[in-house]
């Protein structure tokens, strides 16, 4: 049954055609757009399964060409298929090219404009609404503070925004709980580690929480800073 009211509040979420909310993250915040106006017409791209999965279906766009960024779409695809990540939570992540949700990299700029509100600052990434938003300089080199290969930064920065459309948030202060443990991958990495190991994946408790379901699909802009 919670199945159903994921698909409601996806569905109410789609027609309020709001249609945006960072990565969880705070107008200030890191990583977190103005998602393009929608019809309010859009099918919602979510079921329910008889099996209690959640299936999310979204499209991928690569609005960049070169060569560091080749790969993106592969990688998107083999980290929300990994049973290593959200799978492990229930939610069954179907590549559609018709799909409401978008998974897009981009340049700065352009991100900036996805996420609006959120203030990404050419810098960072987001989800917001029915957009998760990537910044292809990120992509490309990761960020001084992040101290794991780049790999794995980019099975993060996926795991992280796409969490934010699965309606998981930043976790309470302090994000790392403990220095030398694995950062929960819907902490802020991309910002700072805070003493935590680089973490791509989602954490045991962090699945359970999302097996539940029990947040809407897709949020909008939110003001509050962790959601
Ligand atoms: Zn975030």
């Amino acid at each position: 049954m919670t199945g159903v009211r994921v698909r409601l509040a996806a569905l109410a979420s789609v027609l309020a055609t709001v249609a945006v909310g960072c990565g969880g993250a705070a107008p200030a915040d890191r990583d977190v757009a103005r998602a393009p106006a929608r019809p309010a017409t859009t099918i919602p791209t979510t079921t329910t399964a008889v099996d209690g999965v959640v299936e999310v279906r979204y499209r991928i766009e690569r609005r960049v060409d070169d060569a560091a960024t080749v790969g993106f779409a592969d990688v998107v695809r083999a980290t929300l298929t990994d049973p290593r990540g959200w799978v492990g939570a229930g939610f069954r992540l179907v590549e559609d090219p018709a799909a409401e949700y978008l998974v897009v990299l981009a340049e700065g700029g352009e991100v900036d404009e996805l996420c609006f509100p959120y203030r990404t600052g050419a810098r960072f990434s987001c989800q917001n609404g029915p957009v998760v938003a990537m910044n292809a300089d990120r992509w490309r080199v990761a960020t001084e503070t992040w101290t794991g290969d780049r790999a794995s930064y980019r099975q993060m920065l996926v795991n992280h925004e796409v969490g934010h459309l699965l309606g998981r948030h930043h976790p309470p202060e302090p994000q790392c709980p403990a220095p030398g443990r694995p950062a929960p991958v819907m902490a802020q990495q991309s910002t700072d580690l805070d003493g935590c190991l680089p973490n791509p994946w989602p954490l045991p408790e962090e699945l359970s929480a999302a097996a539940r379901h029990d947040e809407p699909l897709a949020p909008p802009y939110e003001k509050s800073t962790s959601g």
